[in-house]
């Protein structure tokens, strides 16, 4: 995948498989001030971040190629012995009891429910990223 570099170290990455998902996020992720990037499996996301050195990874679990499971095991084996630990929010709707621990087990640092909740992102990014990230008004 190419990625736009002249954002590197200062954009979004959101990971998503869902088209209806990925037309949410696009509007949730356009109320906020920094560039963003959604891309649709694991496999793009690990590339993304290799490429783009995201401020925040929002990361959808149930994805084809390479879920987002693997996904945020494979950012967080990469980034052993580097001192970097970008912060990766979690979203998935599955709801069972002992998905947030997986999650957080592989790596995660945040876990967002299903159906996304636009207000909810937006909050958690300016709470990550700093207020200085969104002109939306909470
Ligand atoms: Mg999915």
């Amino acid at each position: 995948m190419n990625f736009d570099l002249t954002i590197k170290g200062n954009c979004i990455l959101s990971a998503e498989d869902n088209e209806v998902n990925q037309i949410v996020l696009e509007h949730t992720l356009a109320e906020q001030d920094l560039p963003f990037v959604i891309v649709s499996n694991g496999q793009e996301a690990v590339e993304g971040w290799e490429a783009l050195d995201p401020l925040v990874i929002l990361m959808d679990i149930s994805m084809p190629v390479m879920n987002g499971i693997e996904a945020i095991k494979a950012i967080r084996e990469k980034e052993e012995g580097t001192g970097k630990r970008v912060p990766i929010a979690a979203l998935t709707a599955h709801a069972l009891s002992g998905d947030e621990e997986r999650m957080m087990e592989a790596g995660a640092d945040y876990y967002l429910t299903k159906p996304i909740d636009p207000n909810l992102i937006i909050a958690k990014i300016a709470e990550i990223v700093g207020p200085q990230s969104t002109r939306a008004i909470l």
